[in-house]
């Protein structure tokens, strides 16, 4: 049984459990999967106090259940999600995925279409608890102001919601030419991260091409010109040949670049020789970039050949970016469309599978950091990812106690706190995008 929430003003959650990576101060001893138990002291929305368990006199019993930070999602595609009715990947694959969502978009992504599934998807997100998003934008002319203007337009509509942010993504070549220019202008005008991905048109993640630094050096001048922070879409593919990592940090590190850089994906560098894969960890963590990883994707994507099981399980070396300073987090990425068929825009899921496909268990250390705090920090949101004083009590609530069973149960029965209220929000129901993704309408009955 859950337990119940006072409806606002000053009350205390008593005996939680936290994870210590949360927490700005140690109010007790961590235990061995990272938790400490506490009361949380709740006043005007936000967190007033984080006591040792005992220390408050009355207040809502937790009986040891976990509280977690409202959930960040640092790398996501809003304006893809949920196609798969209409346009399912044929084969599973990469470019299966690639040529699908070509078509699609070229046929049906009109300012109402991308504003049903954008607003489903974010919807989803914010009953499972997430307070902020970043999507990435597909952004090719003619489409793109279109695609921009419903952004702008959804950010102010959820403002108080989810904080949401936005990053372009459009190949090298096209950057380099002076459609790079408008899209750069496109994205400084609506206060987005300049965006890029590692391959060429109609191209998957392979060898990197002669004119791969021209190109990469001018997608840094276009950024710099501007002020822009960067995020870019790295090595999806478990090809050797696919090593842009290495190149964007050694360049961001010789041009000085000043804005923040997050680099997705970056799935072939567990594929390298070790000592060259040290090297682009290394230079990784001079340059300061931060990595979002997105297990789920690449584990559907990557190592699939029809007829044949997959060997490898498609995702970078978090443990040892981890170990060498590097910022980690984990994401949604897509959601029901060619690139990845499930998804809920669920961080817990995220978080869960994360755990079992790159073992961030035995210890748990820090990794729960990585689904709301390390993102937060990437993404400039210092006020999210914390359970601390003055922080907003936008909290996830969970019966469950301990890791064990936080990770084996969907945790379908949590309460979201926004602002130190119960949140009444439920998941959309698939039907309402039916007319939207090309269903016949549901029957009544
Ligand atoms: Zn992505």
């Amino acid at each position: 049984m859950m337990p119940a929430i006072p409806e606002g003003g000053a009350y205390w959650l008593r005996d939680a459990r936290v994870a210590a990576c949360f927490l700005d101060s140690a109010v007790a001893p961590a235990d061995r999967e990272g938790l400490v138990r506490c009361d949380i002291r709740i006043e005007a929305g936000r967190i007033a106090a984080v006591a040792p368990q005992g220390s408050a006199p009355d207040g809502v019993d937790l009986r040891g259940g976990q509280v977690w930070p409202g959930f960040v999602d640092g790398h996501t595609h809003l304006d893809k999600g949920h196609i798969w009715p209409r346009a399912a990947n044929p084969d599973g694959t990469f470019l299966g995925a690639l040529t699908t969502v070509f078509e699609d978009r070229e046929k049906n992504w009109s300012a109402e279409d991308i504003r049903a599934r954008f607003e489903f998807g974010l919807a989803c997100s914010y009953a499972h608890g997430t307070v902020a998003i970043r999507t990435h934008l597909d952004t090719y002319f003619p489409h793109a102001p279109t695609t921009w203007r419903v952004f702008a337009e959804l950010r102010d509509q959820w403002a108080g919601k989810i904080e949401l942010q936005a990053s372009s993504i459009s190949v090298m070549d096209r950057m380099a030419t002076e459609e790079g220019v408008m899209i750069a202008d496109l994205v400084a005008r609506h206060g987005g991260v300049l965006g890029g991905v590692s391959r060429l048109s109609g191209g998957v993640h392979d060898e990197l091409p002669p004119d791969f630094q021209p190109m990469l050096d001018r997608l840094f001048e276009l950024a710099e010109e501007r002020g822009l922070g960067l995020d870019l879409h790295i090595d999806e593919s478990g090809e050797t040949g696919a090593r842009a990592l290495r190149e964007v940090a050694l360049t961001a590190i010789r041009r000085k670049f000043k804005q923040p850089i997050q680099c997705g994906h970056c799935c072939s560098l567990s594929m390298q020789p070790e000592a060259f894969a040290r090297e682009t960890i290394q230079a990784v963590a001079d340059a300061g970039i931060s990595i979002i990883v997105l297990p789920m994707c690449n584990m559907y994507l990557q190592d699939r050949v029809p007829g044949r099981t997959p060997r490898w399980r498609g995702v970078t070396l978090v443990h040892e970016l981890r170990n060498a300073g590097v910022r980690v987090s984990v994401a949604s990425d897509n959601c029901r469309d060619p690139f990845y068929a499930y998804g809920d825009h669920d961080m817990v899921e995220v978080f869960r599978e994360a755990t079992r496909i790159l073992h961030l268990d035995h210890p748990f250390g820090d990794w729960p950091a990585a689904a709301s705090r390390r993102p937060a920090e990437a993404l400039g949101l210092p006020h999210r990812g914390r359970i601390a004083p003055g922080m907003p009590a936008d909290l996830v609530l969970f019966s469950a106690r301990f890791m064990t069973e936080l990770l084996s149960r969907p945790q379908s029965d949590r309460i979201v706190l926004r602002a130190g209220r119960r949140l009444d929000a439920t998941l959309p129901d698939w039907r309402e995008l039916d007319a939207v993704v090309g269903l016949a309408p549901a029957t009544s009955g």
